[in-house]
């Protein structure tokens, strides 16, 4: 490939395999630019991951290009077509206010999206105004970020900047551009955009395309597309389960937010759960409680089976034979899940070896939990640092009785009680993105323009296993407060 001087300067190393589909996969669509672009993050250790110069990229130049007014050398930038189930609803969705600029193939040979948010209207706009806010941009900078360094695979966020222009939502908000870095952004919705619109040829296409680009594993195989499904079962049993153990709830699970590679994507009304509630839903528009934190393994099962069913044709000629692998490849959802999250939990009350009464002691706990309304981190957090004495659960009766069946337990192993709480540590973040906090951070950068809190707050999330000083007012849950926290999409 060739590329101009400035290019490599700066770091840039695009190809452009998507813009190489059918056209039926995209509308190719310039950033919109504007007005007066300043660069307010920019995440210096991704940004090397991707080989990209920091200190050409900070400043000027870096605002003119993370807000779409410069394109980098090998950009192709282009809007993608998607469909998805919203709510339960199939509908025509895409990039309505993305572009995806290209792919950067990192030093190490990764490839990675580089998509703009907030870029201005595109084909897929419908009645929206192509643009984002700042608040909802640093959240999703935040937050992304700390799943990321929890260990929980996710898109990426890699810079915000403002735009110097006002975006009305239900009064004039600050604009803003995140530049979002993802493995890709297939989604079960691309998969549902070309069963539904496209030609058999076109599905074909963005499966093997799919396959090369994530699971080339599955190439070889004798049915690789009954392969590739389940590969992306797998993985999204693995996501969910991960999401599960650390309480994050995303809020919105539709079809279109759910990837192919199994990141987390779609940083909307998503928030982690103080108290433990297994019903706890944040969105402001989940009324119904659909994407409450107890409903997230069955939804994913429900997206996987919308997603398996766009691959029947490629499955088998033979559509009874299609349908009976793909719901036997769906029935192993539940299963992998289960012992993904199972293996999870013994990690995290520091088990190392198996046994059969685990899953019930595992339960008691959350139903203690639940029952006495006991921050969900928090609490492994103190059985971690056996300070169970300093939370208002250890004056149950009933808990101090699961105390004892959990010590009796971890006394049935060979390993020392060091050991034991060394993967703890590991398994038990000392401390998550509080909405509180989150929130705090939010408002100084907002309103004061202070981004001080802000960076603390990433530098904290950066070592959630950390268990360190200074993250320990961190840690603390929020004041009892009158209304619930409530999270708001599409902002
Ligand atoms: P989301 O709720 O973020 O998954 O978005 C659902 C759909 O709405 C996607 O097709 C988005 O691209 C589109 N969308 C969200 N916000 C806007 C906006 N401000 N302007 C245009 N399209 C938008
Ligand atoms: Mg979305």
């Amino acid at each position: 490939m060739t590329k101009n001087k400035e290019s490599s300067h700066l770091g840039w190393n695009f190809d452009n395999s998507y813009a190489r589909l059918p056209e039926f996969f995209y509308s190719k669509q310039s950033p919109a630019p504007v007005a007066s672009p300043q660069l307010v993050l920019l995440n210096h250790s991704l940004a090397v991951q991707l080989g990209l110069n920091i200190e050409e990229l900070t400043g000027e130049k870096g605002a003119e290009i993370f807000a779409g007014n410069q394109l980098p050398e090998g950009a192709f930038p282009l809007a993608q077509a998607y469909a998805g189930h919203q709510y339960g609803h199939f509908t025509m969705l895409g990039d309505g206010r993305a572009v995806l600029l290209g792919e950067q193939v990192t030093p190490q040979g990764e490839r990675f999206d580089i998509q703009l948010k907030g870029s201005g209207r595109t084909p897929y706009s419908r009645g929206g105004d192509g643009r984002a806010v700042l608040g909802p941009m640093l959240r999703e900078y935040i937050i992304s970020e700390a799943m990321s360094a929890l260990g929980i695979p996710t898109t990426r966020s890699l810079a915000v900047v403002t735009t110097g222009e006002n975006v009305l939502r239900t009064s004039f908000l600050p604009g803003a551009i995140l530049t979002r870095v993802a493995r890709s952004h297939l989604r079960v919705g691309t998969f549902q955009y070309a069963a539904q619109w496209g030609s058999p040829e076109d599905l074909q296409t963005l499966a093997d395309y799919t396959i090369r680009r994530h699971y080339p594993e599955v190439e070889a195989d004798d049915n690789k597309y009954l392969a590739l499904l389940k590969e992306v079962i797998k993985k999204q049993a693995e996501l969910i389960a991960k999401w599960q153990l650390v309480g994050f709830v995303h809020g919105v699970m539709n079809t279109d937010n759910m990837t192919i590679s199994g990141e987390t994507i779609d940083y909307g009304p998503c928030a982690f759960m103080d108290t433990y509630d297994p019903k706890t839903v944040f969105s402001s528009i989940d009324r119904y409680g659909r994407y409450a934190y107890k409903n997230q393994p069955p939804i994913a099962q429900w997206n996987l089976a919308r997603f398996a069913e766009t691959l029947l044709p490629l499955i088998s000629n033979d559509k009874e034979e299609a349908i009976y692998l793909a719901e036997e490849a769906l029935a192993d959802f539940m299963d992998l899940y289960h012992s993904k999250w199972l293996t999870g939990m013994r990690r995290k009350l520091g088990t190392f070896n198996e046994e059969k009464e685990d899953e019930a002691l595992i339960n008691q706990l959350l139903e203690l939990m639940s029952k006495n309304k006991a921050d969900y981190t928090n609490t492994f957090r103190a059985l971690t640092l056996d300070e169970g004495d300093k939370t208002d659960l250890f004056k149950e009766e009933e808990f101090r009785q699961w105390h004892q069946a959990w010590q009796a337990r971890l006394n049935r192993q060979s390993e020392t009680k060091a050991l034991s709480q060394k993967l703890m540590k590991e398994s038990n973040p000392a401390i998550i993105p509080r909405n509180h906090r989150v929130e705090e951070a939010l408002e100084a950068a907002e309103k004061q323009g202070d981004y001080t809190p802000l960076e603390r707050l990433n530098a904290v999330l950066n070592k959630p296993y950390g268990y360190s000083p200074e993250q320990e007012e961190y840690a603390l849950p929020p004041e009892a407060r009158g209304c619930p926290y409530i999270t708001f999409c599409g902002t």
